[in-house]
């Protein structure tokens, strides 16, 4: 019998990736896609006619525990959630409920209907808050600084006291910005690869942004979600950071993309003070250690890979449309 595994937010970034990298090893892949969900999507090309799935709003009351007892998974990955940060100040309720009583709901449904199964929770960096010290690690002291931070803490902390008391193999991914063709545009890379691409082909004008200076900890989706495998592979659960561990910061992001695209950014940068954030106290940057040492893993793709394949990606797409 191959393996099974049930995947919340298989339309996104990461469930996408993750199901494609399941698939090639063998393993049955389910999914969970929202009522109405949008199945045209580009993301599922590769896995709509291989892949089971379960229809269902994760912030109705049972909806997990119904599909965890139709798909009777051997692993779990847990990647559905709302997940553009600034939205969780005025979504405060939704954001909450979506993340951490939905992860409190899994681990239920886990316990009652796949006691055995390998779950793996995808939490956030955000969970440290701006101030962390860097490099941020698993024992970095967590003081989020966001409705999305707090929920993502609480639904790391479940899991860490479930597995404690219960014994089940629940482990959490601190996740830092990881990035893809398949990033949603609202995101900060996908907003210079695509304005870049539309800037050297002559649709626009120019790249608006806020703070240049602020350094990120990107990687690739594709390294990322081949550690959540991993993860949900090893003999014991735990919680693991996932990053590259080096940063750079968005004016690196924009010269790298405009450098991809073949052009200068002289004149077609602008910075909007208005959108200019308090800078972080220290470098948002994660230390992957632990994944080294315990699980093998380290990020294999470049930044300067990952913008180019995104710059490639989005120039694609605008000469075709
Ligand atoms: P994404 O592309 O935004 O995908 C989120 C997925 O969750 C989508 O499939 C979405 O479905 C689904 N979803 C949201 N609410 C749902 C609901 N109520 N019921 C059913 N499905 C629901 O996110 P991602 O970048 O792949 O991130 C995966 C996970 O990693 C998330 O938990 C995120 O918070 C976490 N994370 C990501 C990053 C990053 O850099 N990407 C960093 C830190 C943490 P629809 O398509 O229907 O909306």
């Amino acid at each position: 019998m191959p393996r099974r595994a049930l995947i919340t937010g298989i339309s996104g970034q990461d469930g996408s990736y993750l199901a494609e990298l399941l698939l090639a090893e063998g393993v049955e892949v389910h999914g969970v896609l929202r009522e109405g969900a949008d199945r045209g999507t580009d993301r599922l090309d590769g896995v709509r006619d291989a892949a089971t799935f379960h229809t269902g709003d994760l912030l109705e009351r049972g909806t997990l525990r119904r599909i965890v007892a139709a798909a009777v998974p051997d692993e779990i990955y847990h990647l559905a959630a709302p997940t553009f940060v600034p939205a969780s100040w005025e979504l405060l309720a939704d954001s909450v409920h979506g993340i951490a009583t939905v992860t409190a709901e899994l681990i239920e449904a886990v316990r009652a209907e796949a006691p055995g199964a390998h779950t793996v929770f995808a939490t956030s960096r955000e969970i440290f808050g701006p101030d962390a010290p860097s490099p941020q690690n698993e024992d970095t002291p967590c003081r989020p600084s966001s409705p999305y931070g707090v929920a993502k803490l609480a639904g790391h902390q479940l899991v860490g006291l479930l597995r404690e008391r219960d014994g089940l193999h629940l482990s959490s991914a601190i996740l830092f910005n990881h990035e893809s063709p398949r990033r949603d545009p609202a995101f900060i890379t996908r907003k210079v690869s695509a304005a870049v691409a539309a800037i050297s082909l002559g649709r626009q004008q120019e790249l608006v942004l806020g703070n240049t200076a602020a350094i990120r900890d990107w990687s690739a989706a594709t390294d990322i979600v081949a550690a959540l495998r991993l993860m949900a592979a090893a003999e014991q659960p735990g919680d693991y950071v996932l990053a590259s561990g080096v940063g750079h910061s968005v004016a690196q992001l924009v010269e790298t993309a405009f450098a991809c695209a073949g052009i200068e950014p002289d004149g077609r940068l602008r910075v909007d003070p208005a959108l200019v954030r308090a800078p972080e106290l220290h470098p948002v940057v994660g230390d992957p250690a632990r994944a080294h040492e315990r699980l093998g893993w380290r990020a294999e793709t470049s930044f300067e890979a990952l913008v180019a394949q995104m710059v490639e990606a989005d120039l694609a797409a605008l000469r075709r449309s």
